[in-house]
């Protein structure tokens, strides 16, 4: 039996932490001045503790959303109410919600739970757990990073090498230097700004942007034929002997453009429960070449936009494949390893363009990208393909999902999302009427979850978003950040041990 881990509570003395003090429990040092004035009207007013314990239970979101209703538990058999909660009954007469939104920059508390669940759920098809049977460790499994084609040199980190070294006294159409001889740090704003802007394809960009989507699309199609065709069978057949799995997030470069990260994995012919032991003789280097092959292969043709016609689009000619292992081994020079592949997937999943595009780059960058795709937009013709474009400015362009799975990768975060709900009732439930927290099994979970005894009956209304003042926002950001330095505290201890 696998326990599910509580979520610690921020209130409560951890035995050895030391963020952790008797006489501060939350580090004000921080806040600024109307935060702790709110804080102490808060202490006053006697509200404090009704007000940390609301904050508690959205896990110190940032922005909760705010319900007025209520809702009342029927047992389905004998009709039976067996329980009715009002958020009338709450302290402050409202039931508060996570905002569950997935940027840090957003809110850190409910981001922080999005990337635990992508980490579960990208970590569960590469080692099994939480109903993914761990045979699944056994099949190919390949890291792949697809990046986008170049629209102009950018200037660029080298690890201490120098930019872009070239004669000092050749210029470009623009009377620039073509050259770059700084040897720039990662951190550095002028990475990934254009070392010309004017000969810099912004619309080839915004337009490639648009379309990486679609691009990421053909090439699972690509894929699938590659496979079909090296083993033998018609595409239409392929399942038959084989199925191709996988997660991917989409990441910002420095340069605005995206680029795809995905755990690929070749499973056995398709089942009803799925994850069949993949042909022995495909090791993960055959599928690391298939991909490769597949990612030099896909294209696609754009349709022009506003007269600016970007032609063929391909994926940029850097493509990385790499295996990878489920658990480290004796090898010393297997590269990577499913836990951190996992980790740094759920990692970048929870950044946004607005997290990595850091709106003082050099020269305007992303400002130059934003009028780009604006002016795209205010000079398409109907029926292009590039409908709503100006609807997706702010995420200079991109339009598709930042973490996705195919259907038989691992368990879906709904799921994982439906299994921490119901352990946190029950986990509730329990407190409330002094009984022990009864140790749960994952499958336990989310097999209560799909055939449900009582029918919830309920009526809602939305009042709005976000804490009263922006006094109680200070201090959630604190005390979410305090249960993230606890965290990683207890990772680093536990890894100690
Ligand atoms: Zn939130
Ligand atoms: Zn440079
Ligand atoms: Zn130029």
């Amino acid at each position: 039996m696998r326990r599910v881990d509580a979520v610690p509570s921020v209130g409560a003395p951890r035995a050895g932490f030391p963020g952790y003090s008797e006489a501060s429990p939350l580090d004000f040092d921080g806040l600024g001045a109307a935060a702790r004035q709110g804080m102490v009207e808060r202490l006053v007013g006697g509200t404090f503790d009704a007000w940390a314990d609301a904050a508690s239970r959205v896990g110190h979101c940032a922005h909760p959303i705010k319900l007025v209703g209520s809702s009342s538990r029927v047992d389905r058999a004998t009709g039976e109410v067996t329980s009715t909660y009002s958020s009338r009954h709450e302290p402050f007469g409202v039931t508060y919600v996570r905002c569950g939104n997935r940027r840090g920059s957003v809110c850190p508390a409910c981001s922080r739970i999005y990337a635990r669940d992508t980490f579960e759920m990208i970590r569960a098809g590469v080692v099994g757990g939480k109903s993914v049977p761990e045979q699944v460790s056994g099949n190919p499994l390949v890291f792949l990073t697809l990046t986008a084609p170049s629209f102009g040199p950018v200037h660029a980190a080298k690890g201490g090498q120098r930019c872009r070294p070239r004669d000092g006294h050749a210029v470009c159409e623009h009377s620039r230097s073509v050259a770059c001889w700084q040897a720039h740090e990662g951190d550095d704003l002028a990475v990934g700004t254009p070392i010309c802007p004017e000969c810099y394809d912004y619309a080839a960009h915004a337009i490639w942007q648009w379309w990486a989507p679609e691009l990421w699309r053909r090439f699972t199609i690509t894929t699938r034929r590659v496979i079909a065709r090296a083993m033998g069978v018609p595409d239409l057949r392929l399942g038959e002997v084989a199925t191709l799995q996988y997660a991917k997030v989409a990441e910002y470069q420095a340069r605005g453009v995206v680029h795809f990260h995905a755990l690929v994995r070749l499973d056995g012919p398709k089942t009803l429960e799925g994850y069949a032991p993949a042909p022995a003789s495909i090791t993960p280097l055959v599928l690391a070449g298939w991909l490769e092959e597949a990612a030099a292969r896909v294209h696609f043709d754009a349709p022009p936009c506003a007269g600016h016609d970007a032609g063929r689009l391909r994926f940029g000619a850097q493509v990385d494949a790499r295996s990878v292992t489920a658990t480290r081994g004796d090898d010393p020079h297997a590269p990577l390893v499913g836990e951190q592949v996992a980790g740094y997937l759920a990692k970048y999943a929870t950044k946004a363009a607005s997290d990595t595009t850091d709106p003082r780059r050099g020269c305007g960058h992303y400002r130059r990208l934003r009028a780009t795709i604006d002016d795209l937009a205010d000079h398409r013709v109907a029926g292009d393909g590039y409908e709503l474009m100006g609807k997706w400015v702010h995420m200079l362009g991109f339009r598709g999902h930042f973490s996705s799975k195919s259907r038989r990768y691992s368990i879906t975060l709904g799921a994982l999302r439906r299994a921490r709900a119901r352990w946190q009732r029950i986990a509730t439930d329990s407190a409330r009427d002094g009984r022990q927290m009864p140790v749960l099994d994952f499958a336990d979970l989310i097999a209560d979850d799909e055939e449900e005894t009582t029918l919830v009956v309920g009526s809602w209304n939305y009042v709005g978003t976000g804490w009263d003042t922006a006094a109680d926002t200070a201090l959630a950001l604190a005390a979410a950040d305090r249960a993230r330095a606890y965290d990683q505290w207890r990772a680093e201890t536990a890894w100690r041990a």
